[in-house]
C-alpha cells in the first residue's frame, strides 16, 4: 500500500465534480487546505445544459466567479414557461434579475461550469490541488480523523489522511455505498430522458426555459450562451422526455451513454408548430445521450464521524426542479460555514447535516413527485389534455402558488434569499 507522499491536507475531497470543486474553493477561501481526488483521468466538459439558480449564482459571485466569467459559458436566463401539446401558453413567470432577485440563474453548459471551477481551483489552489486518475473507494476511521482509501488507474492504492473526509463522488458514490450498506438501488420511476445540443434561433425571451407537452411526454429545452451576432443561431439545449412502464428496471445510469435519434425520435412525430419546429431542433445535435432520470432515497443522515456526504452522493435528485447543481454548490456554502463556526471538526459536520438533512431530502422528494412540472400533472389531470383555456382547469391564483410553493422548497424564494445575509461573510477565515 503506497502512502501519499503530499502534505497532509485537514480536508480530503472524493470527487471534482460542481460540489467538489465548488468545496475546494470555499476552504481555500476560508482558509482550510484540501486536495481532491477525482476519478478520471483528465477533467474535460462533459453533459448539456443545466441551469443555476439565483441562490447558487450568489454564493459564485462571493467566491469571486462574477459574472465576467459565467457569462462565457452559459446565459442569464430571463423566464421559465410551459406550453401545452396544443401550442397553448400554459404558465410562464420571469426568472433571475427579471423576476426581482439581485442575483441572475444561469442556463450554463454543465461540462464548462465543471471546467471553469476547475481553472479556478488550480489558479488559487496550485496544481497539485487536484489529483486525478484516483478513485476513492472507501474510508477508515482514525484518531482525530480519517483515511480515504483510493485506487490509481494502474491498480496502486493510496491512502488520503485528512482531519475531515467530503465525499463528492455522485450519484454512484462509494463512501455512500460504504455509509449506507443497506441502501436500496437507484430509484427509477419510468422516464427516459434523451438529451443533446442543436444550434438554432432562440424564442420567446431569447433566453428562456420552456417545457412543452404533457406531464408523460415532453420537451424541454432552453438556450446555454448568447446568439451568434451574424447567424442569430443560439447553442440550444433539448431534453427529450418520455415515461414507460418502469417494472423491468434501467441498467446502469451513465451520463455520457450515446444513443441514435432514429431510435426513440418517432415519439415526437408531428410535433411542429409555426414558432418551433421540434423535429428539426432534435435532429440538429451531434450526439444524442440517454439517461434514465432516477434519483436515491433521502437518506437519514449524510455523516459518519469526520466523513460527510455532498452534492449528488448525498441527494441526487430528478432533475425536474433544474436545481441538483444548486444545491451542490450550496452544500458547499454551508459546509463553509459550519467549518468557520466549530473549526474543522466532526462538530462542523454534524451541524452542516442538522441544518439540511431535511429540508434537502424534502427537495429530492418533490422533485420525484415532478417538481415544477408537477404542474403539467395537475393541468394532464384535470382537463383531457387539451387545453385552450388554462384558467377553467387550473386558475391563474393556483399555478403560481403552486409554483411560489416549489421556489421556497428549493431555497430561491425571491424575498428570502435578497434579504438572507450571505452564507460566508466576506474575508471571514477560520480560528486557529
Ligand atoms: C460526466 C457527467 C455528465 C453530467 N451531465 C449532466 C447533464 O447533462 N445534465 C444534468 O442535469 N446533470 C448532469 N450531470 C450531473 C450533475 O453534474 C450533478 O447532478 C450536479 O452537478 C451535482 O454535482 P456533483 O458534483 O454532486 O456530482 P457530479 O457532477 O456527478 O460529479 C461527481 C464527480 O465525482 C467523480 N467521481 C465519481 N466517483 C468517484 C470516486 N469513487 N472517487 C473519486 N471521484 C469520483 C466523477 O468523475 C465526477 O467528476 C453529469 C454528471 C457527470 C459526472
Amino acid at each position: 500500500m503506497a502512502e501519499s507522499s503530499q502534505r497532509r491536507p485537514e480536508v480530503a475531497i472524493a470527487g471534482g465534480g460542481i460540489a467538489g470543486l465548488a468545496t475546494a474553493l470555499t476552504l481555500h477561501q476560508i482558509g482550510v487546505s484540501c486536495v481532491v481526488v477525482e476519478s478520471v483521468a483528465e477533467l474535460r466538459p462533459l453533459g448539456v445544459g443545466i441551469n443555476i439558480q439565483p441562490n447558487a449564482v450568489r454564493e459564485l459571485f462571493d467566491l469571486g466567479i462574477g459574472a465576467d466569467q459565467l457569462d462565457t459559458i452559459g446565459i442569464q436566463a430571463k423566464e421559465w414557461a410551459l406550453v401545452g401539446r396544443n401550442g397553448q401558453d400554459l404558465y410562464s413567470e420571469p426568472r433571475g434579475l427579471d423576476a426581482g432577485y439581485e442575483w441572475p440563474q444561469y442556463s450554463v453548459h454543465r461540462g464548462q461550469l465543471q471546467m471553469l471551477l476547475y481553472r479556478n481551483v488550480i489558479d488559487r489552489l496550485g496544481p497539485d490541488a487536484v489529483r486525478t486518475g484516483m478513485r476513492v473507494n472507501g474510508y477508515t476511521p482514525t484518531a482525530g480523523g480519517v483515511t480515504a482509501h483510493a485506487q490509481t488507474r494502474a491498480g496502486e492504492r493510496v491512502d488520503v489522511d485528512a482531519t475531515l473526509l467530503v465525499a463528492c463522488d455522485g450519484l454512484h458514490s462509494a463512501v455512500r455505498a460504504q455509509m449506507h450498506p443497506d441502501q436500496p438501488p437507484i430509484n427509477w420511476g419510468g422516464a427516459i430522458m434523451w438529451r443533446g445540443t442543436t444550434q438554432a434561433a432562440p424564442i420567446r425571451t431569447g433566453a428562456s426555459f420552456v417545457g412543452l407537452g404533457t406531464f408523460e411526454q415532453r420537451i424541454v429545452f432552453y438556450p446555454i450562451g448568447p446568439p451568434d451576432p451574424t447567424t442569430g443561431l443560439a447553442e440550444i439545449n433539448w431534453i427529450a422526455e418520455v415515461t414507460v412502464d418502469p417494472s423491468e428496471g434501467w441498467g446502469d445510469a451513465d451520463w455520457t451513454r450515446k444513443v441514435d435519434l432514429s431510435d426513440w425520435i418517432h415519439h415526437f412525430d408531428g410535433w411542429e408548430f409555426d414558432w418551433m419546429d421540434v423535429q428539426a431542433l432534435l435532429r440538429g445535435s451531434d450526439q444524442v445521450y440517454e439517461y434514465p432520470m432516477v434519483d436515491r432515497d433521502p437518506i437519514p443522515t449524510g455523516i459518519d464521524g469526520h466523513t460527510v456526504l455532498l452534492g449528488d452522493a448525498a441527494h441526487a435528485m430528478y432533475p425536474t426542479g433544474s436545481n441538483g447543481a444548486s444545491q451542490a454548490i450550496v452544500d458547499a456554502r454551508v459546509l463553509g460555514a459550519c467549518l468557520l463556526e466549530h473549526g474543522v471538526s466532526a462538530a462542523a459536520l454534524d451541524d452542516f447535516d442538522a441544518r439540511l438533512r431535511e429540508p434537502i431530502s424534502s427537495v429530492v422528494l418533490r422533485n420525484r413527485a415532478a417538481g415544477p412540472f408537477g404542474l403539467l400533472k395537475l393541468i394532464d389531470e384535470r382537463s383531457d389534455g387539451d387545453v385552450h383555456d388554462i384558467d377553467a382547469f387550473v386558475p391563474a391564483a393556483e399555478r403560481a402558488e403552486f409554483m411560489r410553493r416549489f421556489r421556497e422548497a428549493a431555497g430561491f424564494a425571491k424575498d428570502q434569499l435578497n434579504a438572507a445575509p450571505p452564507t460566508i461573510a466576506p474575508g471571514a477565515t477560520i480560528r486557529r
